[in-house]
């Protein structure tokens, strides 16, 4: 009798079902996968002959032939093994198949039996559940992150010697302790940053309104800094918002935070020689960095140092709030709501208008750096602060000063803003992701506001789209001071948050 057994395989950040079906042929021993299996998972028959002899079991004598449904569908990873073996063991009569049938199994083995962790157990448990499994049985390490997928039994196993005495009745697996996602609170302070008064602002307002930020100064005064302390002041990560990291997390592989639970706000800030795939994602559809900013902070440090595709890249993500990839046979979709917040030196050496040092840059390389932070990126940034080199006299001033407020009493502010805008604008829905038909309905400036802000455009020239992104900042001001209406201070505060707004291009 045919033994069968169910596995997932990923695809993208989804799981879908695989059914492994083996049958035992009497002929010369040997192993045939069919099913449009990878190298990796061709090379699963060693590992799972090994596996099965090193548990102390038989390994059957005949000609195996492994078939992985839907054929249709490229088979990756070592997920794999766990299945295949106990699949074997059911056509061997040597593991009951019903109840094999009632468990999704995903492992890879090692040659000694144990039971290795995969990519992705999150969406695999996600799979078993909408698939009407009784549960999924997955490798140790990975039973936090399946466990945070309610309404399917999700059980640890070590080795495959423990799943075989499961499934024939004879042991119990562990499963894991439920609970919600425990809030590290490990986060870097704002406390730590002297100094700085209007880019704190800006931060506040990014993490208030949901904004996107480019910070522009010398080496060394702090922008990083600041940047690393913006998941530290937004709203912590709500349960579903955990689960959706973690997925993507999962599927590239990143196993941070306990029992590989995404638990805190990402934060990524890849190098300027990152590669576009490495951005966006690649043709092997892991995730890429915008992926893995998803509901926290991508941040660009010298940003005109990113190479072209790699920035126009970003464009669709910062519009879509997904990334779209290509495949053979149809599309995947990564999700990628994320903060960008760019930094940039004012030249190529860093240290042009600096008040005591001299910058070495030609006027072309000038030219070339500014010319590059101009786009289509930099046209969806709301707010663009200049950062100058702090005091030195108040480098020494000791936390806590007044100039130095905590993250804890910004984050107050953020979350209660953030309620303010959810009433407004509709649940969960910030000020920066008003549509251009309704922007000024929801942000509701006072006439004296409004004409502030045409006198503001016809001045610099101002795009519509770039007085609409004034608009919606500020609503976020206005938000944060616990205003009903726009008025013209918030404007102005809004105009001071973009430095150099006569730039503005329309697309
Ligand atoms: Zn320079």
């Amino acid at each position: 009798m045919p033994g069968v057994v169910h596995g997932a395989v990923l695809v993208g950040v989804d799981a879908t079902v695989v059914s492994v079906e083996v049958d035992l042929l009497r002929r010369l021993p040997s192993v045939a996968i069919v099913g449009l299996p990878s190298a990796s998972v061709r090379e699963a028959a060693e590992r799972v002959r090994s596996a099965i002899l090193s548990s102390g079991m038989e390994f059957p004598r005949f000609r195996i032939l492994i078939s992985l449904a839907p054929a249709d569908l490229r088979k990756q990873g070592t997920g794999f093994d766990l299945p295949m073996a106990v699949a074997i063991l059911v056509a061997a009569g040597r593991v009951p198949a019903e109840r094999a049938a009632r468990w999704m199994l995903a492992g890879e083995l090692s040659l000694g039996g144990e039971v290795r962790p995969v990519r992705g157990a999150l969406s695999i448990a996600c799979a078993a559940r909408d698939g009407g499994f009784g549960g999924v049985i997955v490798p140790r390490p990975c039973v936090e992150e399946a466990a945070l997928v309610e309404g399917v039994d999700v059980r640890g196993v070590r080795t495959l010697a423990e799943a075989v005495a499961f499934l024939c009745g004879e042991g119990e697996l562990e499963g894991a302790s439920r609970g919600a996602v425990s809030r590290a609170t490990d986060a870097l302070d704002l406390r730590d940053v002297r100094g700085q008064e209007e880019a704190r602002f800006a931060l506040e307002v990014a993490a208030a309104g949901g904004h996107n930020l480019l910070m522009e100064g010398p080496p060394g005064c702090g922008k990083t800094m600041l940047a690393a302390r913006l998941p530290g002041i937004l709203p912590p990560l709500s349960q579903s918002e955990a689960v959706e990291c973690t997925r993507v997390h999962s599927a590239a592989g990143l196993r941070s935070g306990l029992g590989g639970v995404v638990s805190t706000r990402p934060f990524r800030a890849p190098h300027h020689s990152v590669s576009a795939a490495a951005m966006v994602g690649a043709a092997d559809l892991r995730p890429g960095e915008a992926s893995l900013a998803h509901h926290g902070v991508l941040f660009l440090d010298e940003f005109p140092e990113f190479r072209r595709d790699v920035r126009e890249a970003l464009r669709a993500p910062l519009e879509d709030r997904v990334v779209v990839l290509a495949r053979a046979g149809g599309r995947v979709v990564f999700p990628a709501n994320f903060a960008l917040v760019a930094a940039a030196n004012p030249c190529p050496c860093g240290y042009w208008g600096h008040p005591t040092r001299p910058c070495l840059c030609s006027p072309s390389q000038r030219q070339r750096y500014r010319a590059s932070l101009s786009g289509p990126i930099v046209d969806r940034v709301d707010m663009r602060v200049e950062l100058r080199p702090v005091e030195p006299a108040r480098l020494f001033e000791g936390p806590g000063s007044e100039a130095s407020e905590g993250s804890h009493a910004v984050r107050e502010r953020v979350e209660r803003c953030r309620l303010v805008q959810s009433a407004r604008n509709g649940p969960g829905r910030t000020n920066a992701s008003l549509g251009s038909d309704e922007v000024l309905q929801l942000a509701d400036p006072r006439e004296c506001a409004l004409r502030e802000l045409v006198r503001h455009v016809e001045k610099r020239g101002t795009s519509a789209r770039g007085a609409r992104r004034l608009l919606r900042v500020s609503r976020t001001i206005a938000d944060l001071g616990g205003a009903e209406r726009v008025e013209t201070e918030h404007i102005r505060a809004a105009i001071s948050l973009r430095f150099d707004s006569d730039e503005e291009v329309v697309p």
